[in-house]
């Protein structure tokens, strides 16, 4: 059988199930997924559990390249906003051959670290000076051909960043590659999606946008692709929350909330001052949290209330955001470490009827990141894209151990990777830990950098 695998041990729509018959067709869409199964004879074995492909919610490719390179002194007060002028530096030099290869070497190591999809959060639409180029989606077509030859399921989100900051201050520096009109963003929207991959729509955050020009985006979004989904940065910093209180008179949730049609299209990234009552609203509406657990920590941005917010059924995803991590299980391990040094408890990710704590964090996560990216993704159930994670049986802690408690290891046990295949849509992509593309894809990156850090 072509389009098949045979699972063991398998985390399904259903929970973990024991000898599970995947198969799918041409498209890579699941047609079965059947439990206590004999083995076919010819069909594929796993070679460890199965766990569903993660998405990553939250992307800036470009990051990757200066990720562990501002744990530097730079002030008396190093924040997220000093945090910001390095990264600024870098956006002023990168050229679109640059933005290539560092995306597209990204997404491999993303593939090979769990995650199946990626959201990029595209804010770099013009030349250094402000400029447009003379193909208007220029950036963003490199992003889809990373995505392409990777392999790896994207949904473009192009940003809509109008203003420096609270009232309407022009864009500055750095920001004047981040600028462009409704009309121009929906031409590059279609451009991309022309290029094979998904599209949806990121208003920047409360700092970068008006209400009247929110709305406008949002249609211009519904016309070109309805429910597709929206992101928007928003609470990640006390500052921002702040600013947003002295000129709208409420904190930026609410704000959005007020202005805007939120439903369960809708993604807030980090979210991480958020008020109990704007929790309420969102997890009523179904909207997700974008949560970026290894760039919220290295930022020191603060801690999202996630007890709360799993507690009340609240819908989440993980997002590599700055790329300090490109683990999937990194970041969920992070998500639930830093809740039990608030809380001063363990397993927080539970209930009684659901105990296994890396079981629960990568099922909703995947679930959330499927929601996030626009499409029927993020767990492994008939109709859902054949995107399969395979744990590496032969790892020597995985030893004995049932895909349960497998994936707890991977998750809680240490930074070594235990994923050995992934595919996407059915189609094998990491085979042995190995992607066909790696080593073009590292020399370019490798030439990427030399060059932007001689
Ligand atoms: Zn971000």
């Amino acid at each position: 059988m072509a389009h098949a695998l045979f699972a063991p041990d398998c985390l399904t729509a259903a929970g973990w199930q024991r000898d599970v018959l995947l198969t799918w067709d041409a498209e890579g869409t699941l047609t079965a997924v059947a439990p206590d199964q004999a083995p076919p004879a010819g069909t594929p074995i796993a070679h460890g559990p199965v766990i569903p492909g993660m998405a990553n919610l939250h992307s800036h490719a470009f990051q990757r390249a200066m990720a562990g390179l501002a744990e530097h002194r730079a002030s008396s007060n190093d924040t997220f906003w000093t945090w910001r002028e390095t990264m600024y530096h870098l956006v002023e030099r990168l050229t679109p051959e640059a933005i290539g290869a560092i995306a597209t070497h990204l997404y491999i190591e993303l593939l090979k670290h769990g995650y199946t999809g990626v959201a990029e959060f595209h804010y770099l639409h013009n030349q250094p000076d402000g400029t447009a180029y003379a193909e208007d989606a220029e950036l963003a077509l490199r992003i889809a051909h990373a995505a392409r030859s990777s392999g790896i399921a994207c949904t473009l989100l192009p940003v809509l960043y109008a203003w420096g900051g609270f009232g309407a201050r022009p864009l500055q520096g750095g920001q004047r590659r981040f600028g462009a009109s409704v009309t121009r963003l929906a031409r590059i929207a279609e451009c991309a999606r022309g290029a094979g991959v998904r599209i949806g729509l990121a208003p920047h955050s409360v700092r970068a946008v008006d209400a009247m020009l929110l709305q406008e985006a949002v249609a211009a979004l519904d016309e070109l692709a309805p429910r597709a989904p929206i992101h928007i940065h928003a609470s990640e910093q006390l500052k921002e929350v702040e600013e947003c209180l002295a000129t709208h008179g409420t904190t930026p949730i609410d704000w959005i909330t007020e202005i805007a049609p939120v439903d369960d299209r809708w993604c807030f990234i980090h979210a991480t001052h958020i008020t109990p009552g704007e929790a309420h609203k969102l997890i009523a509406r179904g909207a997700l949290a974008g949560l970026c657990p290894s760039t919220e920590a290295n930022l020191g941005d603060g801690i999202f209330p996630f007890a709360a917010w799993w507690h009340d059924g609240g819908r989440f995803g993980i997002g590599g955001d700055s790329h300090v991590s490109v683990s999937a299980f990194e970041e969920l391990r992070l998500l639930e470490t830093v809740q039990r040094l608030t809380h001063r408890r363990r397993n927080v990710t539970t209930q009684e009827a659901l105990p296994s704590t890396a079981s629960n964090l990568w099922t909703a996560a995947a679930a959330g990141g499927g929601q996030a990216l626009g499409g029927a993704r993020g767990a492994i159930g008939v109709g859902a894209p054949a995107d399969l994670v395979v744990l590496d049986g032969q790892d020597v802690d995985l030893q004995g151990l049932g895909g349960m408690a497998a994936l707890a290891v991977a998750m809680f046990s240490s930074a070594t990777n235990r994923v050995r295949d992934v595919a996407v849509a059915g189609r094998w992509l990491i085979e042995a830990r190995h992607h066909a593309g790696e080593a073009d894809a590292a020399r370019s990156y490798r030439e990427a950098l030399a060059a932007l850090r001689g």
